[in-house]
Protein backbone atom coordinates (compact mmCIF):
# COMPACT_ATOMS: atom_id res chain seq x y z
CA UNK A 1 0.00 0.00 0.00
CA UNK A 2 3.22 2.04 0.57
CA UNK A 3 3.82 2.47 -2.99
CA UNK A 4 0.23 3.85 -4.13
CA UNK A 5 0.93 6.51 -2.07
CA UNK A 6 1.89 10.40 -2.80
CA UNK A 7 2.80 12.03 0.31
CA UNK A 8 1.10 12.36 3.37
CA UNK A 9 -0.64 15.38 4.01
CA UNK A 10 -2.52 14.81 7.40
CA UNK A 11 -0.39 12.94 9.83
CA UNK A 12 -2.30 10.50 12.63
CA UNK A 13 -0.89 13.27 15.44
CA UNK A 14 -2.36 16.05 13.70
CA UNK A 15 -5.91 14.73 13.86
CA UNK A 16 -5.76 13.68 17.07
CA UNK A 17 -4.80 16.87 18.52
CA UNK A 18 -7.06 18.83 16.07
CA UNK A 19 -10.45 16.54 16.63
CA UNK A 20 -9.34 17.48 21.05
CA UNK A 21 -9.76 21.09 20.01
CA UNK A 22 -13.19 20.38 17.64
CA UNK A 23 -14.24 18.58 20.98
CA UNK A 24 -13.71 20.94 23.27
CA UNK A 25 -15.43 23.98 21.49
CA UNK A 26 -18.13 20.98 20.74
CA UNK A 27 -18.32 20.63 24.91
CA UNK A 28 -18.57 24.15 25.49
CA UNK A 29 -21.22 25.43 22.75
CA UNK A 30 -23.41 22.13 23.99
CA UNK A 31 -23.35 22.36 27.62
CA UNK A 32 -26.34 21.41 29.43
CA UNK A 33 -27.54 19.75 26.30
CA UNK A 34 -28.08 16.36 24.67
CA UNK A 35 -26.45 15.29 21.59
CA UNK A 36 -27.42 13.26 18.97
CA UNK A 37 -24.53 12.50 16.75
CA UNK A 38 -25.23 11.67 12.96
CA UNK A 39 -22.60 9.99 11.42
CA UNK A 40 -22.08 9.69 7.72
CA UNK A 41 -21.27 6.36 6.04
CA UNK A 42 -19.07 5.08 5.34
CA UNK A 43 -16.68 8.06 5.26
CA UNK A 44 -17.07 9.63 8.34
CA UNK A 45 -16.40 6.17 10.56
CA UNK A 46 -13.31 7.33 11.78
CA UNK A 47 -13.84 10.72 12.52
CA UNK A 48 -17.09 9.71 14.44
CA UNK A 49 -15.06 6.80 16.70
CA UNK A 50 -12.54 9.34 17.24
CA UNK A 51 -14.31 12.44 17.85
CA UNK A 52 -17.19 11.27 20.25
CA UNK A 53 -14.50 9.91 22.64
CA UNK A 54 -13.11 13.11 23.14
CA UNK A 55 -16.30 14.30 23.89
CA UNK A 56 -17.83 14.19 27.13
CA UNK A 57 -21.57 16.01 26.64
CA UNK A 58 -24.15 13.38 26.98
CA UNK A 59 -24.53 12.15 23.73
CA UNK A 60 -25.91 9.12 21.64
CA UNK A 61 -24.94 8.06 17.79
CA UNK A 62 -26.72 7.38 14.83
CA UNK A 63 -25.89 6.42 11.48
CA UNK A 64 -26.94 7.74 7.51
CA UNK A 65 -25.79 6.46 4.40
CA UNK A 66 -26.66 8.51 1.58
CA UNK A 67 -25.59 8.39 -2.28
CA UNK A 68 -25.34 11.41 -4.17
CA UNK A 69 -25.29 10.60 -7.92
CA UNK A 70 -23.21 12.64 -10.27
CA UNK A 71 -21.08 12.10 -13.48
CA UNK A 72 -17.82 10.48 -12.27
CA UNK A 73 -16.16 12.95 -9.18
CA UNK A 74 -18.32 15.30 -9.44
CA UNK A 75 -21.64 15.22 -7.04
CA UNK A 76 -24.77 16.64 -8.58
CA UNK A 77 -26.85 17.37 -5.51
CA UNK A 78 -29.60 14.84 -6.11
CA UNK A 79 -29.41 12.68 -3.41
CA UNK A 80 -30.78 9.26 -2.61
CA UNK A 81 -31.19 7.80 1.01
CA UNK A 82 -29.43 4.21 1.55
CA UNK A 83 -29.89 4.16 5.22
CA UNK A 84 -31.76 6.44 7.21
CA UNK A 85 -31.46 6.97 10.91
CA UNK A 86 -33.39 5.07 13.58
CA UNK A 87 -33.94 7.73 15.86
CA UNK A 88 -36.91 10.70 16.09
CA UNK A 89 -35.28 13.90 15.81
CA UNK A 90 -38.37 16.28 17.02
CA UNK A 91 -36.89 18.49 19.51
CA UNK A 92 -32.55 16.62 19.38
CA UNK A 93 -29.59 18.50 19.15
CA UNK A 94 -28.35 17.25 15.65
CA UNK A 95 -24.90 17.42 14.83
CA UNK A 96 -23.89 16.16 11.66
CA UNK A 97 -20.36 14.43 11.59
CA UNK A 98 -18.91 14.30 7.64
CA UNK A 99 -15.10 12.96 6.63
CA UNK A 100 -15.08 16.11 3.56
CA UNK A 101 -16.85 18.75 2.23
CA UNK A 102 -16.08 19.15 -1.42
CA UNK A 103 -19.02 20.90 -3.34
CA UNK A 104 -20.92 20.93 -0.50
CA UNK A 105 -24.17 19.88 -2.28
CA UNK A 106 -24.42 16.89 -0.44
CA UNK A 107 -24.06 17.92 2.90
CA UNK A 108 -26.95 20.95 1.93
CA UNK A 109 -29.22 18.81 0.97
CA UNK A 110 -28.86 16.39 4.21
CA UNK A 111 -29.43 19.62 6.56
CA UNK A 112 -32.26 20.58 5.04
CA UNK A 113 -33.46 17.12 4.64
CA UNK A 114 -32.63 16.36 8.35
CA UNK A 115 -34.38 20.21 9.68
CA UNK A 116 -37.37 19.33 8.19
CA UNK A 117 -37.70 16.53 10.93
CA UNK A 118 -38.24 19.06 13.84
CA UNK A 119 -35.27 18.80 15.72
CA UNK A 120 -34.17 21.76 18.05
CA UNK A 121 -30.88 22.11 16.16
CA UNK A 122 -28.57 20.58 13.82
CA UNK A 123 -25.09 21.89 13.77
CA UNK A 124 -21.86 20.54 11.28
CA UNK A 125 -18.59 18.92 11.88
CA UNK A 126 -16.35 17.76 9.32
CA UNK A 127 -12.68 16.85 9.23
CA UNK A 128 -11.64 18.13 5.88
CA UNK A 129 -13.04 21.00 3.86
CA UNK A 130 -12.55 22.08 0.33
CA UNK A 131 -12.00 25.50 -1.27
CA UNK A 132 -15.18 24.51 -3.48
CA UNK A 133 -17.31 24.51 -0.55
CA UNK A 134 -17.07 28.04 0.45
CA UNK A 135 -19.17 28.95 -2.98
CA UNK A 136 -22.68 26.76 -1.51
CA UNK A 137 -24.26 28.70 1.28
CA UNK A 138 -23.89 26.82 3.95
CA UNK A 139 -22.78 27.10 7.60
CA UNK A 140 -20.11 24.49 9.03
CA UNK A 141 -19.39 24.95 12.69
CA UNK A 142 -16.73 22.47 13.00
CA UNK A 143 -13.72 22.40 10.40
CA UNK A 144 -10.71 20.20 11.37
CA UNK A 145 -8.88 21.11 7.93
CA UNK A 146 -9.14 23.57 5.09
CA UNK A 147 -7.24 21.29 2.63
CA UNK A 148 -6.69 22.10 -1.05
CA UNK A 149 -8.70 20.99 -3.90
CA UNK A 150 -6.43 17.46 -4.63
CA UNK A 151 -8.41 14.14 -3.91
CA UNK A 152 -7.46 12.56 -0.74
CA UNK A 153 -7.52 9.10 0.85
CA UNK A 154 -7.26 7.64 4.33
CA UNK A 155 -8.94 7.54 7.92
CA UNK A 156 -12.26 6.80 6.29
CA UNK A 157 -11.95 8.21 3.08
CA UNK A 158 -11.43 6.11 0.12
CA UNK A 159 -10.64 5.76 -3.70
CA UNK A 160 -12.44 2.88 -5.29
CA UNK A 161 -13.35 1.37 -1.64
CA UNK A 162 -9.72 1.34 -0.89
CA UNK A 163 -7.35 3.30 1.66
CA UNK A 164 -9.93 3.66 4.28
CA UNK A 165 -7.81 2.18 7.14
CA UNK A 166 -5.16 4.39 6.35
CA UNK A 167 -4.40 6.15 9.43
CA UNK A 168 -3.88 9.66 7.66
CA UNK A 169 -4.78 11.59 5.27
CA UNK A 170 -2.90 11.44 2.15
CA UNK A 171 -2.75 11.59 -1.72
CA UNK A 172 -1.82 8.99 -4.05
CA UNK A 173 0.83 8.24 -7.17
CA UNK A 174 -0.23 9.38 -10.33
CA UNK A 175 0.01 5.32 -11.33
CA UNK A 176 -3.10 4.43 -8.82
CA UNK A 177 -5.45 6.16 -11.29
CA UNK A 178 -3.56 5.39 -14.30
CA UNK A 179 -5.05 1.94 -13.44
P1 LIG B 1 -19.87 17.03 -2.04
O1 LIG B 1 -19.49 17.89 -0.87
O2 LIG B 1 -19.16 17.42 -3.30
O3 LIG B 1 -21.37 16.93 -2.23
O4 LIG B 1 -19.43 15.51 -1.80
C1 LIG B 1 -18.72 15.10 -0.70
C2 LIG B 1 -18.40 13.63 -0.86
O5 LIG B 1 -17.58 13.40 -2.02
C3 LIG B 1 -17.61 13.14 0.32
O6 LIG B 1 -18.44 12.67 1.36
C4 LIG B 1 -16.73 12.07 -0.31
O7 LIG B 1 -17.42 10.84 -0.34
C5 LIG B 1 -16.50 12.55 -1.73
N1 LIG B 1 -15.22 13.28 -1.85
C6 LIG B 1 -15.06 14.60 -2.12
N2 LIG B 1 -13.74 14.92 -2.16
C7 LIG B 1 -13.07 13.79 -1.90
C8 LIG B 1 -11.65 13.48 -1.79
O8 LIG B 1 -10.74 14.31 -1.92
N3 LIG B 1 -11.33 12.19 -1.49
C9 LIG B 1 -12.29 11.22 -1.31
N4 LIG B 1 -11.85 9.99 -1.03
N5 LIG B 1 -13.62 11.48 -1.42
C10 LIG B 1 -14.00 12.74 -1.70
MG1 LIG C 1 -18.92 11.93 3.38
MG1 LIG D 1 -16.01 7.66 -1.65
Amino acid sequence: MGEDLQKILITEEQIDSRLAELAAQIDKDYEGKDILVVGVLKGAVMVMADLVRKIHTPLTMDWMAVSSYGSGTKSSGVVRILKDLETDLEGRHVLIVEDIIDSGLTLSWLKSNLESRGPASVQIATLLRKPEAATVDIHVEYVGFDIANEFVVGYGLDYAEKYRNLPFIGTLAPHVYGG
